[in-house]
Order: C-alpha cells, then sequence, then structure tokens
C-alpha cells in the first residue's frame, strides 16, 4: 500500500525545519524526498542566522581594538577589507551547504534541486516531472518585504546586505527589528556612519520595555543616529549610486545604502497552497493546528511559512515534531513557552519567559529585580557601556516568569537560564544558587532588592 506513492514525505524547503523533518523522517524509515529551488540550508545558513553573527563578530574588533589601549596595547595601522570579509564568509557557507547536502544523502533522502508546486494534495510538478507523497510538508520559510515608497526599487535588503562589493560608508536602515538592529551594529562597527529610521516612538517590539531604552541608548552613545517616529517618504539617486532620502520629519538622509529591514512574508505565492485546500491567514500564512497539520489532512507546515514564532530553533523543533508525529511512535505537539532570543545587536540582548507587561496582565501582582552595571572589562577600556539585567517574578507562586539581559554575551549567559525557567524555577532558587565570580551572568542569581513598581 506504502508503494501507492512515490515517497511517503515530500518537504518542500530545505532549510532548517525541512533538513531536519526529512533526515529524521528517512531515520523512521519514510522514503523523503526534498525540494530545493535555492541553497541548502534555507535562510539561516546563507543570508541569516550564520553569516550575520559572522559579520557581528568581525565589526566587534573594531572596539576591541580600541580598548585595548587601556589594557596596555598599542595596535598598529587598522585595516579593514570588506571584500577578504565577504569572500571568507562566501568559503564558510559553501562548506556548511556541503555538509547539509551531505547530511541529506547520508539519510537516504532524495534531494530535488528545483522550484516545486502542489498539483494536488498528493502530487507535486517539480521541474517537468510530476512525483506522488502520501504527506507534504510545507517547509519555504519567508522572504524580505520591502514597503510601497517612491524609490523603493533603489533600496536592498538583507537579502543582498551579505553580498554588497563595496561597504558602504553612510547607511540609512529602515526597521526597528532583530535584522534592522543588528544590521545597524554591523555597519557602524565597521566603519559606516549609520542612521536607524524606524516608525514607532522605539523600536524592538514585543520585547522587554527597559532593554528597548537601554539599546537605544547605547546605540546613541556609539554615534549611531536615531530616528523614532519617522517613516520614509521619498528615495532618490544621486550620483555614485549614492541616494537621498526624505522621510516623514526631520532632516533628509544622504546615503551610500538604504537598506529595508521592514520584516518578512510567508513564503507561500504561486505553490499552489490553496488548490490543494491549504488555508492561508490574512498575511499569507499557513495555518495549522497543535499538530502542525494544515487545513488538507495529508499537508502540514512548519517554521517561518507559519509566521508564529519564526526561530530557527523552533523549525527545527517543529520539523522533528512533525517527523515523529508520521512515523515515529506519537504525535508531538509543542510547548512554545520559554523560548529564548537573542538580539545581536551592540551590545547585544538576550530574552526568555514573560516580559514586564505580559506578566502584568497575565499574573497581575509581580515583583521586579533590576541590575544596571558596568561591566568590569569595560573599567580599564574606558568604554560607557552599562549592562542591564532583569527578572520578572509571579509574586503569588515566586515563579521566575521572565530574564532579561542587555550586555556582552546576552544570548550565551540567557540560554542557561531559559533552562532554568522551562523547570519552572523560583526567585528563591535562583537566590540559593551560587554565584560564579566574577561574571556578568552571577547578577541573575544576586539580585536581592526588588524594584519599585
Ligand atoms: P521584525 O518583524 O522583527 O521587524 C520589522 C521592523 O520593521 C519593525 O520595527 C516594524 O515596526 C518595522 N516595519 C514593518 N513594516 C513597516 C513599514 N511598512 N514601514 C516602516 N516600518 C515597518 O522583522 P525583521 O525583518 O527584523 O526580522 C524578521 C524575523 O526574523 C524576526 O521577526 C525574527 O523572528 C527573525 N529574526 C531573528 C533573529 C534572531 O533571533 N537574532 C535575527 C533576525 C531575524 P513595528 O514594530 O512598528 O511593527
Amino acid at each position: 500500500m506504502a508503494d501507492k506513492y512515490d515517497f511517503d514525505l515530500f518537504v518542500i524547503g530545505a532549510g532548517s525545519g525541512g533538513v531536519r523533518a526529512s533526515r529524521v523522517a528517512a531515520g523512521l524509515g519514510a522514503r523523503v524526498a526534498v525540494a530545493e529551488e535555492r541553497y541548502l540550508g534555507g535562510t539561516c545558513v546563507n543570508v541569516g542566522c550564520i553569516p550575520k553573527k559572522i559579520l557581528v563578530y568581525a565589526s566587534e574588533f573594531s572596539e576591541d581594538f580600541e580598548d585595548s589601549a587601556g589594557f596596555g596595547w598599542t595596535v598598529g595601522e587598522r585595516r579593514f577589507d570588506w571584500n577578504r570579509l565577504i569572500a571568507n564568509k562566501n568559503t564558510e557557507i559553501a562548506r556548511l551547504n556541503g555538509i547539509y547536502e551531505k547530511l541529506l544523502i547520508n539519510s537516504g533522502v532524495t534531494i530535488l534541486r528545483n522550484r516545486a508546486r502542489i498539483i494536488d494534495a498528493h502530487t507535486i510538478a517539480i521541474g517537468d516531472r510530476r512525483v506522488t507523497a502520501k504527506y507534504l510538508l510545507v517547509a519555504t520559510g519567508g522572504w524580505p518585504t520591502v514597503p510601497r515608497v517612491p524609490g523603493a526599487e533603489l533600496t536592498i535588503t538583507s537579502n543582498e546586505a551579505f553580498f554588497l562589493d563595496r561597504m558602504p560608508r553612510r547607511v540609512v536602515i529602515v526597521g526597528g527589528g532583530y535584522i534592522g538592529l543588528e544590521f545597524a551594529g554591523i555597519f557602524h562597527g565597521l566603519g559606516a556612519h549609520v542612521s536607524v529610521v524606524h516608525r514607532g516612538s522605539i523600536f524592538l517590539r514585543g520585547f522587554d520595555d527597559d532593554l528597548r531604552l537601554a539599546l537605544a541608548g547605547e546605540m546613541r552613545k556609539r554615534g549611531i543616529d536615531l530616528r523614532f517616529d519617522t517613516l520614509v517618504s521619498r528615495i532618490e539617486p544621486r550620483h555614485d549610486a549614492a541616494v537621498h532620502v526624505t522621510l516623514s520629519q526631520g532632516p533628509p538622509l544622504d546615503a551610500d545604502l538604504i537598506m529595508f529591514a521592514t520584516g518578512r512574508a510567508p513564503h507561500t505565492r504561486g505553490l499552489g497552497l490553496e488548490e490543494a485546500g491549504v488555508m492561508l491567514d490574512g498575511v499569507g500564512a499557513v495555518v495549522v493546528d497543535r499538530y502542525l497539520r494544515t487545513s488538507a489532512e495529508n499537508i502540514y507546515a512548519i517554521g517561518d511559512v507559519t509566521n508564529r514564532k519564526n526561530l530557527t530553533p523552533v523549525a527545527i523543533a517543529e520539523g522533528r515534531a512533525v517527523a515523529e508525529t508520521l512515523f515515529g511512535r506519537r504525535a508531538i505537539s509543542l510547548d512554545y513557552d520559554n523560548v529564548p532570543s537573542a538580539v545581536f545587536s551592540q551590545p547585544p540582548i538576550g530574552t526568555v519567559g514573560l516580559t514586564e507587561a505580559e506578566a502584568r496582565q497575565r499574573f497581575g501582582e509581580i515583583d521586579l529585580y533590576k541590575s544596571t552595571f558596568r561591566p568590569l572589562k569595560h573599567t580599564l577600556g574606558g568604554r560607557d557601556e552599562r549592562s542591564f539585567m532583569k527578572l520578572v517574578v509571579d509574586r503569588k507562586t515566586d515563579r521566575v516568569l521572565g530574564c532579561h539581559m542587555i550586555g556582552a554575551d546576552a544570548g550565551e549567559i540567557i540560554q542557561g537560564f531559559a533552562v532554568a525557567l522551562q523547570c519552572g524555577a523560583t526567585k528563591a532558587q535562583f537566590d540559593a544558587t551560587r554565584a560564579l565570580h566574577p561574571t556578568a551572568a552571577e547578577e541573575f542569581v544576586t539580585m536581592r532588592e526588588k524594584a519599585p513598581d
């Protein structure tokens, strides 16, 4: 009966989620094919997390060189070569692409390098072939969106930012989300003058307000020009490939590069989803139930294409869950609480659990613990940067609901505390945990004074 179809599972999209689903399903004995029209590894590996973090590392050296003087160093002439960085980054990404390919092949997954289109619930057109499958998994991710603005054709998105043929000297970034703020830090650290244009009164919607304000302060100290409550009205070309950017308020900006980081849309258009009975929401995201099943009985969807928590580790967990549900011993529905996330801004942010505002709304009475301090490294280094940490605690049960940080290594630190929150740790258990001295992380277990409401 199984042979009624060419494959047991046909995965569309070989990003982090699609690859994980394919490998786990194949490991459970399913006959799996994965279609990919672009690059193996998807956004995260090719134009997201990985190359982004590489560029963040590159950009952090400038501050390290400056701060080293207080520790006795004299650093010679500094020169930065953008093309060398991009070439080395490309080599590393190509290596990762190869690893992804090997992992799939070694798992026995058939890789089809072409665009797939769903014909009906069990049939997929791929190139000039048609294949059938018992189950389909949509893992096509998302794609940057640019609002309609006169001159929008002169802008780039994060997709292109990773491949610029030269380093811009003046950069305008539009959007105050993860991507905009990470690239603001990257371009600033590499020596560009950066302006961030954000439509709201403060960026990073959804993050704890104290972190949002702290990051704005730190970015301003570094000399990044923040334009809040401002929209781009018009972009016009100037000589030398530069642009002139007119804003809804405030002085215009001249720049070599204008990058829109105004969000990403689910990649669902032209896939044949509606024809197969798959329901999409108002922004084109695939609607799924708690088992990641779409409105079509045999079609599942994971990751950014469902537009819920658009983070790589979530897509990976979802990929595994679908494979286990379909070919393993039991149906798996995931828990989406306490998913940590980091913004690799400079300084970085790490966060897990509820913000103060969310906790107040859901739990009413909460206690807050806050700590602001100058990191030890900056005492001799001389940098005027403050780290900030915050705990949000449920007054009734003493459970820690949220753990938030801005400062060096915030992502690394918060990953550990995510385990504590996942275990339901109380503030008393945080207090009973011995500090590891001298670290920044120890602040999370030594905060004793409640912050005033
Ligand atoms: P986000 O949705 O995080 O941010 C988009 C930003 O653009 C917001 O500040 C938003 O403002 C603004 N915006 C949206 N539409 C417009 C418009 N028409 N005009 C002006 N401003 C606009 O998207 P990103 O592109 O930064 O990132 C996409 C997703 O990728 C993230 O949500 C995240 O899940 C994931 N990601 C995760 C990373 C990580 O974990 N470190 C890194 C990069 C991406 P407003 O707040 O007012 O809506």
